[in-house]
C-alpha cells in the first residue's frame, strides 16, 4: 500500500520536487499538503499520515512550532525536516524536540532512505511502548490477582527471615500492616501461639532437609483473637544449591478448624451420651452410677475431672461420693460457711452454675472447694430427685471458657437423664424397702431377717460362736389393742420397735415379723448360759421406757421364745421354727422366756431366777460378812482377817459366794455390793479399835469391775477419812485381772498403796504373770492359790510350784501367804518351806464377826 505522506510546504513546486525524488526511488505514495497550523492539525487527524515532511523555513509557518504541534497530535508519526540550510543550532534543537531526521535540499537523494529509517524507528518505538504498556498491565493484573487471593503470599529470606515480599492480605489475616511485617522479620514468629511455636520451628528447620513446610498452627493477634493458619512454603535454592528464600502461602482456616473441632466435639458428645445412657441403664446402685458417670465424662468426654456431691437433707453440707480425673476427693463430708454459701447459691439459681474463668475467681474458699488443681473452668449441675436438689454433678476443664452454651446444653441433657435414673433408683429403693421392711415400724421384716440370720450364722459357724434367736410378742396386746383402739395399738408397736432397735444394737439384728411379733438375734455368744444375762439385758432395754397412753404409763410385758445355734438348729429356717415353737410354748406355760431346748431352759430359768433374787438381796441388804483369820506360821498368831461375803437368803439360809460372785460380776451388780463390803469391813475394824480391842487388818476381795471404776479410790479415801491411820485395810485382787490391763491396774494399785492400803495378789499361780511383770507390780503379798496347797501333800509337782512361789516372793521382797490350808501336815510343810503366813480351815474357817471377836479376845 502507498505510503501516506503529509507535506508541509509553501509552494507546490517544492512539493513536486520531493515527490519526484520519492517516485524515483519507486516509493508508492499518497499525499496531502498543509500550509498553516490549522491545516496541519486537520490533516493529521483526517489523513492520518505515516510520515510528515516539513519544508524549512516556511513563509507562513514556523517549523519548530509545527514540530511541536505534530508531536502533540500524533507523537508516533515521524517528523522530518527538508531544508536548504537549517544550521547547526536548529538541527540540534529539532532533534531534541523530537524530529526524526532532516534532509538537505541539496541532497534529496537521501530522502527515501531517511524516510525508511524514520519509519523503522517509529515502528520500533511503537512496539516498545506497546510492550511496556503490556508489562504494566500484566503487573497490575498479577497484583490484583494476588490481592484477591484468600491467602497471604510472601517470600522471606531463609537465613535472616527478612520479608522480601508480602501481599496486603497479611493485614486482614495477621492483623499487622505489610510494612510492619516487612520491617520486623520475626514478627510472624512472635504472633504464633506459644503452644504451637515448637512445631512451627521444627517444620521450618525441616525445610532445609527437604521436607515440606505444610502445617496448621494458631496465631494470637494483637487484638487478642486467635486464628488458625494453614501455612505452606517452599524452599528456593540459588543456582549453586544454597537455600535462598522461602516462598509461602498462608491461609486463615479458623472457620474450618473450628468446624473440625466442633465436629470432633459433637462426636465426642455423642459417644459420651451413648456411654452415659448405657451406664444409666446398666448401673442400678446410686454410688456405682455416680462413679461410672464421672469416669465416662472424663474418659469419653475429655474433661479434666468430674465429681458428684450429695447434698445433705438440711442442705448444709456436701458428701462427696464419686470422682474421676486427676484428683482425689475432698474429705467425705465438707461443711462450713463456704460450702453453705455455695449450696444456697446453687439451690437458689436451680440451674447449672458456671465458672468459666476460675483463674480470676477471687473467692479462694470457693475455688479450692469447687475444683481440683489445674482446673480453669468449672460447672455444677444440680440433680433434682423427688422434688429436691439431692446432688451436684461438678465438671472441670483445664480450658478457660470451656463451658459455652452448647457444652452446657449437652451436660444439661446428661444431668436430666441422670436425674431420671436417680428417680428410678429411688423408686426401686422404695420398693425394695417395702419388700424388706415393715412399713409401720421401719424394722426389717421376716424376709430380711432370714437373710441377716443366714449371714450371721455363716459368721458364727466360722467363729465357732453361738447365736440366739429370740422371738417375742407383747403380752395382752390384743386386748390392749381392742381397749385403746387401733391407733394406740400402732403406737404401741412403734414404741416397742424403738426398744427392739435399741436392744438389738444393730438394726440388722432386729425384725418386726408382723402383728405384735418381733425378733432379736444375738450373735457372738460363747456360752449357752450367758444367754440368760444377755436375754435379760435385752428384754429390759426393749421395755426400758414406759409406754404413755392417755397420760398414763403403761408397762408393757413380753413373752419370748428362744432358739440357739448350733444347739437347737444349724440352719436359719429350723432356728426360726424352733424359736417360734418356743414362743408358742411360753404362751401356753406362762413362762416369760422359754428356750427351745429344755435342759438349757432349766439352767437359764434358774439363773434368771438367781439374778432376780440377787437384785432384791442387794436392795434389801441381805448380806453379811464372815471373817477368816490369817495366821503367822512362826507364832501361830492372828495377823489378819479376810472378809468373805455371805448371803442370808430368806427361806434358804446362808449362801456362800461361790457362784454368786460370777453372776454379780456378769450382771455388773458387784459394783453395788463391793462398796458395801468395804464399808462393812471398815466399820468392823473401827468398832474394834474404838473398843480398844486387838484389831488385825481386814482384807477385802475386790472384783476387777470394781477396781476399774473411776470412783473406787475416792470411795476408799472417804472411808479412811472416818478414822485416824492406820486404816487397817487390805485388798485382794486376782492375778488374772492384772493381766487384762496391766498398765491401768498397776497405776490404780499404786494409788491404793499410796493411801496405806495393802495389796495381795489372790489365787497366785493360776495366772501367767511373767517374772518381769511381777517385779513391777505394786503388791505386798502373794497369796498361793488353794489348789496348789491342797495338791501339795500328794503331788510333788504342786510342792515344787509352792516352793518356787515362796522363793520367788522372797526374792521380790513380798510376803507369801498360803490359803486353803486344811491339814496340819500342810502347815508344817509350808513352815519348812519358810512360808510366812497361812489361812485355812486348819486354824479357822470364815466365821461371823462375834466369833472373831471372841477368838481375838482369847488370843
Ligand atoms: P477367795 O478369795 O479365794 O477366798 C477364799 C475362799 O476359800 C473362801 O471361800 C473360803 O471360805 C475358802 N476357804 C478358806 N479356807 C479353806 C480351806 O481350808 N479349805 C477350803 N476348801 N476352802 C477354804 P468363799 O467364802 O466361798 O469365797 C469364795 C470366793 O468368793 C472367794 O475366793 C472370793 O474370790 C469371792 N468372794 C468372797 N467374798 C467376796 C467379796 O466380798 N467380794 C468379792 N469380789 N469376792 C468375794
Ligand atoms: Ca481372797
Ligand atoms: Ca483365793
Amino acid at each position: 500500500p502507498p505510503l501516506r505522506v503529509l507535506l508541509l510546504i509553501d509552494s507546490g513546486a517544492e512539493g513536486q520536487l520531493l515527490l519526484q525524488e520519492l517516485r524515483r526511488a519507486k516509493m508508492p505514495i499518497e499525499y496531502t499538503t498543509a500550509r498553516n497550523q490549522h491545516e496541519l492539525v486537520r490533516e493529521l487527524e483526517s489523513f492520518s499520515p505515516q510520515v510528515v515532511l516539513a519544508d524549512f523555513p516556511m513563509r507562513h509557518f514556523d517549523g519548530m512550532a509545527a514540530l511541536a504541534l505534530a508531536r502533540e497530535h500524533a507523537p508516533e508519526v515521524p517528523f522530518l525536516f527538508v531544508s536548504g540550510t537549517i544550521g547547526e543550532e536548529h538541527a540540534i534543537r529539532a532533534f531534541r524536540e523530537g524530529a526524526a531526521d532532516y534532509v538537505l535540499k541539496g541532497n534529496l537523494r537521501r530522502l527515501p532512505r531517511a524516510i525508511n529509517l524514520a519509519l523503522e524507528g517509529a515502528k520500533e518505538r511503537a512496539a516498545g511502548i506497546k510492550a511496556a504498556r503490556k508489562l504494566t498491565k500484566e503487573r497490575e493484573r498479577v497484583a490484583s490477582i494476588v490481592a484477591s487471593l484468600p491467602d497471604v503470599v510472601w517470600s522471606a529470606d531463609y537465613e535472616s527471615h527478612q520479608i522480601l515480599y508480602v501481599s496486603p492480605k497479611v493485614e486482614e489475616i495477621f492483623g499487622v500492616s505489610t510494612q510492619a511485617f516487612q520491617e520486623r522479620p520475626d514478627l510472624w514468629f512472635e504472633l504464633i501461639h506459644p503452644e504451637d511455636k515448637i512445631v512451627v520451628l521444627e517444620a521450618w528447620r525441616g525445610l532445609h532437609a527437604g521436607a515440606r513446610f505444610d502445617l496448621e498452627y494458631r496465631i494470637r493477634r494483637k487484638d487478642g483473637t486467635e486464628r488458625w493458619i494453614h501455612d505452606r512454603g517452599r524452599l528456593i535454592r540459588s543456582p549453586s544449591g544454597e537455600p535462598e528464600r522461602v516462598d509461602r502461602v498462608a491461609r486463615d482456616v479458623s472457620i474450618e478448624a473450628e468446624q473440625r473441632q466442633r465436629m470432633a466435639r459433637m462426636l465426642r458428645v455423642r459417644d459420651l451420651i451413648g456411654s452415659i445412657n448405657s451406664a444409666l441403664i446398666r448401673v442400678r446402685k446410686r454410688d456405682a452410677l455416680f462413679e461410672e458417670v464421672c469416669r465416662v465424662v472424663v474418659s469419653v468426654g475429655g474433661l479434666r475431672g468430674a465429681r458428684v456431691a450429695m447434698v445433705s437433707p438440711a442442705a448444709e453440707s456436701l458428701v462427696w461420693s464419686a470422682c474421676a480425673g486427676a484428683q482425689s476427693l475432698p474429705a467425705a463430708e465438707t461443711g462450713g460457711p463456704a460450702v453453705q454459701a455455695l449450696i444456697s447459691r446453687l439451690l437458689h439459681i436451680g440451674a447449672p452454675a458456671v465458672w468459666n474463668d476460675l483463674g480470676s475467681e477471687p473467692d479462694e474458699a470457693l475455688k479450692s472447694l469447687l475444683a481440683p488443681e489445674g482446673a480453669l473452668a468449672a460447672a455444677a449441675f444440680p440433680l433434682r430427685v423427688e422434688g429436691r436438689t439431692a446432688a451436684f454433678l461438678a465438671l472441670y476443664s483445664s480450658q478457660p471458657g470451656y463451658f459455652d452454651d452448647e457444652e452446657i446444653e449437652v451436660f444439661r441433657d446428661l444431668s436430666a437423664n441422670l436425674e431420671l435414673a436417680l428417680e428410678l433408683i429411688a423408686k426401686q429403693e422404695k420398693l425394695d424397702y417395702l419388700a424388706l421392711y415393715d412399713p409401720l415400724t421401719g424394722l426389717p421384716n421376716r424376709t430380711l431377717l432370714r437373710e441377716h440370720l443366714a449371714q450371721a450364722l455363716e459368721t458364727a459357724r466360722r467363729d465357732q460362736s453361738k447365736l440366739a434367736l429370740m422371738l417375742f410378742d407383747i403380752e395382752r396386746f390384743k386386748s390392749m389393742n381392742d381397749a385403746f383402739g387401733q391407733h394406740a395399738g400402732d403406737r404401741m408397736l412403734q414404741h416397742t420397735a424403738g426398744g427392739v432397735r435399741a436392744a438389738a444394737g444393730d438394726i440388722q439384728y432386729a425384725a418386726h415379723l408382723g402383728g405384735d411379733v418381733f425378733a432379736i438375734m444375738m450373735p457372738h455368744l460363747h456360752d449357752a448360759v450367758n444367754v440368760a444375762t444377755i436375754l435379760r439385758e435385752r428384754a429390759e432395754r426393749i421395755l426400758e421406757t414406759p409406754f404413755l397412753i392417755d397420760g398414763r404409763e403403761l408397762r408393757l410385758q413380753i413373752k419370748a421364745g428362744i432358739a440357739m445355734f448350733p444347739d437347737d438348729a444349724t440352719d436359719a429356717d429350723t432356728l426360726f421354727r424352733n424359736a417360734e415353737a418356743a414362743l408358742k410354748k411360753a404362751k401356753q406355760t406362762g413362762d416369760r422366756y422359754l428356750l427351745y431346748a429344755p435342759q438349757i431352759n432349766a439352767r437359764v430359768a434358774e439363773r434368771l431366777e438367781l439374778e432376780h433374787a440377787l437384785r432384791g438381796a442387794i436392795e434389801r441388804r441381805e448380806f453379811i460378812l464372815h471373817y477368816q483369820p490369817k495366821i503367822e506360821l512362826e507364832t501361830r498368831r492372828i495377823i489378819g482377817l479376810e472378809a468373805l461375803v455371805r448371803w442370808q437368803r430368806p427361806g434358804v439360809g446362808l449362801v456362800l459366794p461361790g457362784t454368786l460372785i460370777a453372776v454379780l460380776e456378769e450382771t455388773g451388780m458387784i459394783t453395788d455390793l463391793g462398796p458395801w463390803v468395804i464399808e462393812e469391813a471398815m466399820a468392823t475394824y473401827r468398832s474394834w479399835r474404838d473398843r480398844g480391842m486387838p484389831a488385825p487388818r481386814i482384807a477385802v476381795n475386790v472384783s476387777p469391775l470394781q477396781l476399774r471404776q473411776p470412783e473406787f479410790t475416792r470411795h476408799l479415801q472417804s472411808e479412811m477419812d472416818k478414822m485416824p491411820a492406820p486404816c487397817g485395810l487390805e485388798i485382794e485382787v486376782t492375778e488374772s485381772l492384772l493381766m487384762q490391763d496391766m498398765e491401768a491396774a498397776t497405776r490404780k494399785l499404786g494409788e491404793v498403796r499410796e493411801m496405806g492400803v495393802g495389796v495381795s495378789l489372790d489365787d497366785f499361780g493360776t495366772g501367767y504373770s511373767s517374772l518381769a511383770r511381777l517385779a513391777r507390780l505394786p503388791v505386798d503379798t502373794l497369796k498361793i492359790d488353794r489348789a496348789f496347797i491342797q495338791g501339795m501333800t500328794d503331788h510333788p509337782d504342786d510342792t515344787s510350784i509352792v516352793t518356787a512361789i515362796i522363793s520367788l516372793g522372797h526374792t521380790l521382797h513380798r510376803t507369801v501367804i498360803a490359803e486353803g490350808v486344811e491339814l496340819e501336815e500342810q502347815a508344817r510343810l509350808l513352815r519348812l518351806l519358810r512360808c510366812e503366813q497361812i489361812q485355812g480351815n486348819v486354824f479357822s474357817p470364815a466365821i461371823p464377826r462375834e466369833k472373831v471377836e471372841a477368838l481375838l479376845s482369847v488370843h
